[in-house]
């Protein structure tokens, strides 16, 4: 189901909705299946930085704003792969998808957000380093993508959206547990239940906490007590 992106009275850049970044006054986004907004179902609205919002309480704030329809086929967005900024579309996208700062705990606003390339996006060389796609984007508050750019937080993320990060001290965090695509399943990229993408998340996540117990076990081995 396609959602769309509603804002009235712009003042955030990159939106995508023609007005946005003229001048200093109050904004809002909300995301909403289109079916809801044309009152074929009552499913659950986000509105970004507040959180859900009823179909019916949506539908009224919606009345007079503004609109971006996103189409949720993702092979249309991800067209530009080896362009380093992304498309208008595909960073709605990446926005509805995650609807927070994707960073584990943080719930910052996502339309204030920057887009982060998970693998970085290689200037030199495009073809060779992350591409600019949805399994590769993520939305990070500036002091999330701070602390990835510059301390050793590791951050990976699947053909399946889903994102996790490993701290300095080795000790693995699920991204954020309830994302866009929680509340809007129209936006997991589709996969059928056997895609590989599933079986190699599982085995690199199994791999990962194999090797995390087997560190810790060699570590306290080799730091016997007492303490
Ligand atoms: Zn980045
Ligand atoms: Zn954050």
């Amino acid at each position: 189901a396609p959602a769309a992106d509603r804002s009235r009275r712009h003042s955030i850049d990159g939106c995508g909705v023609d007005g946005c970044g003229s001048g200093a006054r109050p904004v809002f986004h909300i995301v909403v299946n289109l079916s809801t907004l044309l009152g074929l179902d009552n499913d659950p609205g986000f509105l970004d930085g507040h959180g859900i919002i009823d179909a019916a309480t949506l539908r009224t704030m919606v009345v007079e704003a503004e609109r971006s329809y996103l189409n949720t086929h993702t092979k249309q967005a991800d067209r530009q792969p080896t362009r380093y900024t992304p498309s208008k579309k595909l960073i709605n996208l990446v926005k509805a998808g995650e609807l927070c700062c994707t960073f584990p705990g943080c719930n910052s606003p996502v339309w204030k957000a920057d887009i982060d390339h998970t693998t970085p996006f290689d200037h030199r060389n495009p073809t060779q380093g992350g591409q600019t796609v949805l399994t590769n984007l993520k939305p990070l508050c500036r002091f999330h993508h701070r602390i990835k750019t510059f301390t050793s937080w590791q951050d990976y993320q699947d053909d399946l959206g889903h994102g996790w990060f490993q701290s300095p001290t080795g000790h693995e965090f699920h991204a954020a547990f309830f994302t866009g695509r929680t509340l809007f399943p129209g936006l997991i990229p589709h996969r059928d239940p056997d895609h590989p993408a599933r079986a190699s998340l599982d085995t690199a996540r199994q791999k990962r906490i194999t090797k995390l117990a087997d560190d810790q076990r060699k570590w306290d081995e080799a730091n016997p007590p007492p303490f």
